[in-house]
């Protein structure tokens, strides 16, 4: 199993750990499971950390995803780049894991803004994703949606400054709280006795694995690029950088 740091501390770029097992992943490629990372695996629409290991040799191993283990519950994958050079990444082997830095923090300021988007377009989610380029949520809803009204709802939730925290609330309670539940086509993960919560003070709260920046002025400028009718019944809508649209 692989110690999930990134649940409890989403600014942690790097950490010591040792390699458990490396094992080939049906597209060809290495997955190498450790006993730690701060490595993101895929899931909850949020993307996957890339980045490096670095053996105690010095030499640098890229990471091109992060998945959770298809074979073992618990275990995250970091799935190497292709034609990577695995050797001296034996089980036992200690690494430094560090995550590319820029990717992750499109990926907690996209997430985070998604949280917004939740609070302004009351309606339930029926898909999510998550990338470091743009965001995109699927509401369940027919009526129409305005483009620069949402976009001026989040600058005005960013410019709030509202802290940005999670915590684990136990089954019960979640169970209790039915209307905590946003999302039709993920459910937060059952059995474990616990779920993780994302409140944004005073805004938003819902059961989220996802990571966050701290506080909503740290999404900065992020704008609606587009929305589109995928269906009668699904409205998307899509989320950019203001940098990214200007430059
Ligand atoms: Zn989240």
């Amino acid at each position: 199993m692989t110690e999930e740091l990134f649940r409890e501390d989403a600014t942690l770029l790097q950490c010591e750990a040792q390699v458990l097992e490396v094992d080939e992943w049906p597209d060809g490629s290495r997955a190498v499971v450790l006993d730690r990372t701060v490595f993101y695996p895929l899931g909850g629409g949020q993307a996957g950390d890339a980045g490096v290991l670095t053996l105690a040799d010095g030499r640098e191993v890229p990471v091109a995803d992060t998945r959770k283990h298809k074979d073992r519950p618990g275990a995250i994958a970091h799935l190497l780049a292709p034609g990577a050079d695995t050797s001296g990444l034996a089980p036992g082997a200690r690494v430094t894991a560090r995550i590319d830095a820029l990717r992750r923090r499109a990926h907690m300021r996209f997430h985070t803004a998604t949280h917004l988007l939740c609070a302004l377009v009351p309606h339930p989610v029926d898909g999510c994703s998550i990338t470091a380029g743009y965001a995109r949520l699927d509401f369940h809803m027919t009526e129409p949606l305005d483009k620069e009204t949402l976009t001026a709802g989040i600058a005005r939730l960013v410019a709030g400054a509202h802290a940005v925290r999670h915590r684990w609330i136990s089954e019960e309670e979640l169970d209790a709280n039915p209307g905590l539940v946003r999302s039709m086509s993920v459910q937060p993960p059952r059995g474990l006795g616990r779920v993780r919560v994302l409140e944004i003070e005073g805004v938003d709260l819902q059961p989220c694995g996802g990571t966050h920046v701290a506080n909503t002025a740290d999404i900065g400028p992020v704008i609606v690029t587009k929305i589109e009718k995928k269906s009668a019944m699904t409205r998307r809508v899509i989320l950019g950088f203001a940098e990214s649209a200007v430059g």
